[in-house]
């Protein structure tokens, strides 16, 4: 992925994309002080962008260090990145982390350092293929407790079981896991957030040891809007059998349905098609107005 054309914004500047590099004795490469997001922009305009920006800055002070620059800012190197690819439809990257200054544990002082990439990355929705619904897998790692690891960032160092979790699941032939928290409750899937349906109505975990996502507080307005309740609560793993829909929602899934967790199957039903087609007005702007 490194070597490509294109232009990543780096501290400040448009660097070409292959020589957006860092040193091997980065801090961050070897002691996770990296934070990041993920984020859509859809004809043109990045959904939430405001919000992933906060977010990136208190991920950053949840580790220990401030972003050298404002929301404000990140903002508009956000959307220079954009305007600089021709990138209308694309995926956002932005990653902020310490640098190699020094190289103990301890590095207060190294400099932090703030990188933008994006690519084209269409929004995918064939509605047809979508309602058929993903296969997870149960992860064998857990969500950690917030006092073992600062669970409310999104820093890098908590995607270590994210991707040992996904390639367990990919070997074993499913798309992705679903994690459990620390206490053994249903928590996320390794990249999103996840809903149930029963009677009508929606049930989601409390987000107090996960990430509490962007597309989930969206999802869930976008629902009450509709009428429907959403009840947020401990969700245990023997009730996935009493639930008749089930969805994710994160920047890169959108709304995904879910077919099966396990043996357990699922048939993505009215309440999910309706969050589907709610949340893919609301990322575009040009379709709301219409
Ligand atoms: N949980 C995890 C672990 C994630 O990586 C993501 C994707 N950022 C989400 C949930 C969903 O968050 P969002 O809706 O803000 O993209």
């Amino acid at each position: 992925f490194a070597d490509r054309d294109g232009w990543i914004w780096l501290d400040g500047r448009m660097i070409p994309w292959r020589d957006a590099k860092v040193h091997v004795l980065t801090h961050a490469l070897h002691y996770a002080s990296s934070v990041f997001e993920g984020e859509r922009a859809y004809g043109g305009a990045i959904f939430q962008s405001t919000a992933h920006s906060a977010r990136l800055k208190a991920s950053a002070r949840i580790l220990d260090f401030d972003i050298p620059w404002t929301v404000e800012a990140i903002d508009a190197a956000k959307a220079e990145v954009l305007r600089r690819n021709d990138l209308a439809d694309a995926y956002v990257r932005p990653i902020a982390w310490r640098g190699a200054e020094t190289l103990g544990v301890s590095a207060p002082s190294n400099a932090i350092h703030l990188g933008i990439a994006a690519w084209a990355w269409p929004s995918y929705f064939d509605p047809a293929q979508r309602m058929r619904g993903v296969r997870l897998d149960l992860a064998d790692y857990r969500r950690p407790d917030p006092r073992t690891a600062p669970s409310l960032a999104k820093a890098s160092g908590l995607y270590m079981i994210c991707t040992l979790s996904r390639h367990r699941a990919e070997r074993r032939g499913f798309a992705d896991a679903l994690m459990l928290d620390w206490q053994g409750r249903v928590a996320e899937c390794t990249a999103a957030n996840v809903f149930f349906v029963k009677d009508g109505a929606l049930h989601t975990p409390v987000a107090d040891c996960f990430l509490s996502g962007i597309t989930r507080a969206s999802v869930i307005d976008l629902a009450r809007a509709r009428g429907l309740a959403v009840i947020e609560r401990r969700i245990w793993p023997q009730e996935l059998g009493g639930f008749s829909e089930c969805f994710l929602t994160g920047t890169a899934a959108e709304v995904t349905p879910v077919g099966a967790i396990g043996d357990i199957a699922y048939t993505p039903g009215a309440v999910t098609k309706a969050l589907v087609d709610a949340y893919a007005d609301a990322v575009r702007p040009r379709r709301r107005a219409a």
